[in-house]
């Protein structure tokens, strides 16, 4: 029901009808949505805090947009991503909140060359979320370096990440940012992503544990398991749940909203819908999962992140919220640490 009246606050022409309607439906509708998992007693929040939450940044410069139907250009993107991510890392350092940077394999090379990637095996022509329908999909790789080609490399953000004061966590976002969708991926292409994203990693001594699915296209579960990842986002009708094992024995964060101007509305309206996502999981004990693209909007950045980051440090350090990456939630649910 509530998927159709946001369908239709979609097709309303004018941008601040749209803006109070989307308003009107979040604060009416009951979202954020609860997610109920029967949870044995050691399944509780780390730290014994009462609610959970995550964020994770997806990193992943002019990979991602090669193929969207947005026609949004993936240089310019990148350009956006590298301007903002010295500015996330400060921001995330003052209020000490850790993240789980899913990011592109290819951004911790310095250089490639051509015929580096042709072992990898190729996903074939789909059109989907986005359209790949000609061509070889490296064409757009500039087999170059990041001093040169800076929009395909990013070695010295990675470096600009691991130095913070604040230990992130890198998790995997794919070789080439690809649809790892059943219906789109043969096993065998998420395969020799994954290979190239654990080998690229393990040169900068990371270990890869984490996962995000590009565009959200959730697939190949038995391949993530081939390669050790034990926990990964989704996108799903809940919005809120304590993360919970699936089939392959592998941990679902379920993603509940991301940060971007997606409507006309207020800062102090974006704002406020954070914070009740935050305070829903603290309610319910269940984790709320807040993700981002270091593209997001520069108004999102100055205006709502810091806010909503200072409102959830101030209920950690209240004792009501734990705040972690994805690693540490997994680690903390194997009862590989508190
Ligand atoms: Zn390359
Ligand atoms: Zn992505």
């Amino acid at each position: 029901m509530i998927n159709r009246v946001y369908a239709a606050i979609r097709k309303v022409s004018s941008s601040k009808t749209r803006a109070k309607l989307s308003q009107i439906a979040f604060r009416y509708s009951g979202k954020p949505y609860v997610k109920r998992i029967k949870k044995d007693s050691t399944l509780s929040n780390p730290s014994n805090s009462q609610g959970t939450l995550i964020f994770s940044i997806d990193f992943e410069m002019a990979w991602a947009f090669r193929f969207s139907k947005r026609k949004v250009d993936p240089l310019k993107m990148a350009q956006l991503e590298r301007s903002h991510v010295p500015i996330l890392v400060t921001l995330f350092e003052h209020y000490d909140i850790q993240v789980t940077w899913a990011t592109v394999g290819h951004l911790f090379l310095e250089s490639c060359k051509k015929g580096d990637h042709d072992w990898m095996s190729r996903i074939p022509y789909f059109d989907d979320h986005w359209k790949f329908a000609a061509g070889d999909w490296f064409d757009h790789d500039p087999y170059s370096n990041y001093m040169l080609n800076n929009a395909w490399y990013a070695p010295d953000l990675i470096e600009r990440i691991l130095n913070s004061k604040v230990e992130h966590e890198f998790g995997c976002h794919t070789f080439s940012h690809i649809d790892c969708s059943d219906k789109n991926c043969p096993p065998m292409v998420l395969d020799d992503e994954l290979k190239a994203c654990v080998d690229v990693a393990s040169r900068w001594g990371i270990g890869l544990k984490s996962f995000v699915f590009p565009g959200g296209t959730a697939g190949n579960y038995a391949i993530l398991r081939k390669h050790k990842f034990g926990i990964y986002r989704k996108n799903d009708k809940y919005d809120l749940a304590y993360p919970y094992l699936d089939k392959e024995n592998m941990i679902v964060t379920l993603s509940t909203s991301s940060f971007g101007r997606g409507y006309d509305w207020s800062a102090d309206e974006y704002i406020t819908r954070f914070v009740k996502m935050i305070d829903k999981a603290i309610k319910t004990k269940t984790a709320a999962h807040i993700w981002l693209h270091p593209s997001v909007d520069r108004w999102t950045l100055d205006n709502v992140i810091p806010a909503v980051l200072k409102y959830a440090a101030e209920q950690r350090d209240k004792g009501l919220l734990w705040i972690g990456t994805m690693g540490q939630i997994a680690d903390h649910i194997n009862g590989r640490s508190s």
